[in-house]
């Protein structure tokens, strides 16, 4: 069933409606977050059961408001909308289903009274209505939605009346379920009443609307009535076809009702056939319909906080894992056609039917409650910031006054963005782009049970931490700016984690003016007792920079910062990628706006969020090699457990420890310890790959001194590598760089070996045919005669600390505080690392 979708092209250009086996896709609520709101600060009341395994909490809706700003406009277009448009129209072919009279005129698109999947747009209606009267207290918009909720139960309590099962509440007739029950051709049914389930509990939780429970309820039993008359094997099969959120939402009902029932009835849509590929961390994804996906694994998150099965959650996670690493371009989404493909497959699948935003709607929603359950990995907080900004933000159209979005986002070269329109499309992405439109501030900011909050997002926005008494103002025009401000109102004693994203390498935060340590990709963490008027202030040097396909590494996207840059076409159309020469690209006048040389002549580059109603590119062809940051790596090697130790620069250079390496008391925090016989540490391949110039700098203290072991060692094999050695046969330390074996190496002799003992800082600069050795901050060595460099050696393979590339003895000590540059620092930046002791 799951191959008999047809895509919305195919539908609008077929006029394709009943009777034909077919999907749709997308989904939504906010349920999740917002259920574990109410509890947990004062909000309305109406959750019973606190999440498992969440130490991370949203703010409800009406304690973030946006200030000006591109999200704040996206907003307004949407609800201009939602008070545009015309309840009693999407209520129409509900009532015509219930026997009632209704005058309003037919909508058209996937709510014409002969789409099998009507109704749908109704629920995500109910969605951004009660997310916008959360987030505004307008009360037009709850005015509306309780006017739908009460139609909507005036035609539940027919169900009887017009030969329905109590309980039934759709826009089509029950004889759709029996279809899909049967295995018979029907557009995904249950996808339908998922929307609508969703809207009435966001009407419920976020709009304290009691009738929606009750007709929420009512439907959920109607659900389980259904399925408790199958076979276990007949729901399996019937899981095939679409169902968007059925167990998410089934879960959160759990959650606000404590009714188990409920986790039953979310339980019956479990779906093995993809469960248990994640449960076990394999991607078997190829071929299946993504957004048909992403809901599943959304439920199952939320199956995992109202159980504890860690099994829910391992299927969650892995899920995120396996798309995000494997199935995602550079903008966030994914899918090609609506399907996932074979993994890593990026390059090879730019179309014009790419990255289907219902599907990164979902994923955001995923995200989320992926890092309510681990705030540690701001991975999590990373992806959402790129697709926010480089899908969501843009995919509104900034000229249509009521926020028309798009379907796909076309990623082939030569690609347009295509809008919808009030009445006649209601695709499933009108639906879902009505409500991310209306809940950009569910994300900004998150607290913990505690004392702590957190800022993740950069826009311009208040939170009232009502908790603390205290509201926290962002001001920002990032990323058109680099920086952001946060100024506190009210005194209160609490923590703030503020995210320094791991693009921003030289990061710098203040506390009202005095310099915070920041290290990018980790959060800076102030504890004190806060005042009115203090202010930490951030700024984040964005980089420009390409992101290459796992399948073509010369097909590449151009980044500034997390922001996606495209090439402005137009009504030039494109039959291939554009060469660009990325030596060209030139910042203009106007904020992210840049100019380049490429194949087609002079392009414009614009923030792919800004671009609309013109042909474009976000990949290029590039054949030149991608330059190495200026500050490679930095090992601080402050880990406590585990086997691996992070790159400090945000690089994501990450090190692996091996043959029994631990971790150590260090010079302030740890240090790895090797044990002489097995231990070393490996750094990734390639990590001073076409560095002309370098320097490799670190703190080591040499337990026992053997000649030809390794401070470090970087190459392929032993016929090209460049070390390090404490001590070589001639008695002193020795830097030596070959291509050719150690017949042919250019060496840098020490007038000693290293001491022994004492923590010592050393230091290696290569520049042009000099090389210098430093010792604890002076030179000791240099070499007048080099001509090799690290680009000499190619893409090295064997990169590590404390192990040779011969049949050497190991390091036998510690090593703390490893630095790498492509480029020569200076005698007095040397000196400067020695004496700050980093
Ligand atoms: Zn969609």
């Amino acid at each position: 069933m799951r191959h008999e979708r047809v895509t919305r092209r195919t539908l609008l250009a077929t006029g394709v409606a009943a009777g034909v086996a077919a999907r749709a896709e997308r989904s939504r609520e906010a349920p999740g977050a917002q259920s574990v709101a109410p509890l947990l600060t004062g909000e309305p009341a109406g959750v019973a059961r606190p999440d498992t395994g969440v130490s991370v909490y949203p703010f409800p809706l009406s304690a973030v408001t946006l200030l000006t700003g591109p999200f704040l406009a996206n907003q307004g277009r949407t609800q201009a909308y939602l008070k545009f448009v015309d309840a009693d129209r999407l209520l129409h072919t509900f009532r015509l289903n219930y026997g009632l009279s209704s005058s309003a005129t037919a909508c058209g698109g996937w709510e014409s009274p002969t789409t099998e999947l009507r109704g749908h747009s109704t629920g995500h209606l109910l969605t951004a209505l009660a997310q916008s009267y959360a987030n505004t207290g307008d009360t037009a918009y709850k005015t509306k939605g309780d006017y739908i909720v009460g139609v909507l139960a005036q035609c539940q309590a027919r169900a009887a009346t017009v030969g329905f099962n109590t309980g039934f509440l759709s826009a089509f007739p029950e004889s759709f379920i029996d279809r899909v029950e049967a295995r018979q051709s029907v557009w995904a049914p249950y996808y339908t009443l998922h929307k609508i389930m969703a809207g009435l509990l966001d009407m419920h939780l976020l709009a304290g609307n009691a009738q929606a429970l009750t007709v929420l309820t009512a439907m959920a039993a109607w659900v389980r009535f259904r399925m408790d008359r199958l076979t276990q094997t007949q729901r399996q099969n019937m899981l095939d076809t679409e169902f968007g959120g059925m167990n998410e939402v089934l879960a959160n009902l759990y959650q606000v009702t404590a009714d188990a029932n409920h986790l039953t009835t979310a339980q019956y849509f479990d779906h093995a056939e993809i469960f248990d590929p994640l449960a076990s961390n394999t991607d078997a994804l190829n071929g299946y319909h993504a957004n048909t996906q992403i809901p599943k694994a959304i439920g199952a998150i939320r199956e995992y906080h109202a159980t504890g099965t860690t099994r829910y959650r391992d299927i969650a996670v892995n899920f995120w894992d396996i798309v995000v690493g494997h199935h995602t371009y550079v903008i966030g989404g994914n899918s090609d056609g609506e399907y996932f493909k074979a993994p890593d497959r990026i390059a090879s699948q730019l179309s014009d039917s790419t990255c289907e935003v219902c599907n990164s709607y979902n994923m955001l929603k995923l995200t989320r409650q992926l890092f309510f359950t681990n705030p540690a990995r701001l991975d999590y907080l990373e992806y959402y910031e790129r697709t926010l900004w480089n899908q969501m933000l843009g995919e509104q159209d900034p000229d249509s006054a009521h926020g028309f979005v798009t379907y796909y986002t076309p990623l082939r070269a030569g690609g347009i963005k295509t809008y919808s329109n009030d009445y006649n499309d209601f695709t499933c992405d009108h639906g879902s782009g009505m409500e991310t439109h209306t809940k950009f501030a569910d994300t900004v900011y998150f607290h913990d049970n505690a004392n702590t909050i957190f800022v993740n997002l950069f826009i311009a926005s208040t939170v009232n931490w009502a908790a603390k008494g205290v509201t926290i103002r962002q001001d920002t025009s990032f990323p058109e700016t680099n920086s952001t401000t946060l100024t506190v109102t009210g005194n209160a004693a609490f923590t703030l984690k503020l995210r320094v994203p791991s693009w921003a390498a030289g990061a710098t935060v203040t506390l009202n003016g005095t310099a915070v340590a920041a290290t990018p990709g980790a959060h800076v963490t102030i504890t004190r007792s806060w005042t009115t008027g203090d202010v930490v202030a951030m700024t984040m040097p964005m980089a420009l920079t390409r992101s290459a396909t796992p399948d073509s590494a010369t097909t590449q996207a151009v980044k500034i910062g997390p922001i996606v840059l495209a090439g402005a076409y137009g009504t030039t159309n494109l039959s291939a990628l554009p060469t660009l020469n990325p030596a060209t690209l030139t910042a203009t006048s106007t904020p992210l706006q840049y100019t380049a040389t490429a194949s087609t002549g002079t392009v414009t580059l614009l923030p792919f969020y800004k671009m609309h109603h013109q042909r474009y590119t976000v990949y290029w062809n590039v054949t030149s090699a991608q330059p190495l940051p200026e500050f490679v790596a930095w090992y601080k090697f402050d880990e406590t457990s585990g086997t691996t130790a992070a790159d400090a620069t945000g690089n994501g250079k990450t090190a692996t420890l091996a043959g029994g390496t631990a971790w150590v008391a260090g010079r302030g925090g740890n240090a790895v310890d090797l044990n002489g016989s097995t231990g070393y540490v490996t750094l990734p391949a390639g990590i001073l790959a076409g560095a002309a110039a370098a320097t490799v700098a670190t703190w080591v203290r040499i337990d026992t001194l053997t000649s030809w072991s390794r401070v470090f060692d970087f190459g392929s094999s032993t016929t090209a590598n460049m070390f390090l050695t404490p001590r070589s046969s001639s008695g002193t330390a020795r830097f030596a760089i070959t291509t050719s074996g150690s017949g042919g190496e250019q060496r840098i002799n020490a007038p000693a070996a290293l001491p022994t003992g004492a923590w010592t800082h050393v230091a290696v600069t290569l520049n042009g045919a000099v090389g210098v050795l430093y010792v604890n901050g002076a030179e000791v060595a240099r070499s007048t005669g080099l001509t090799l460099t690290p680009a000499s050696l190619g893409s090295t393979t064997a990169n590590r600390i404390g192990r040779s590339q011969y049949a050497d003895p190991y390091l036998d000590g510690a090593v703390d505080g490893l630095r790498l540059y492509s480029r020569a620092l200076s005698a007095s930046e040397i000196a400067a690392l020695y004496t700050s002791g980093t």
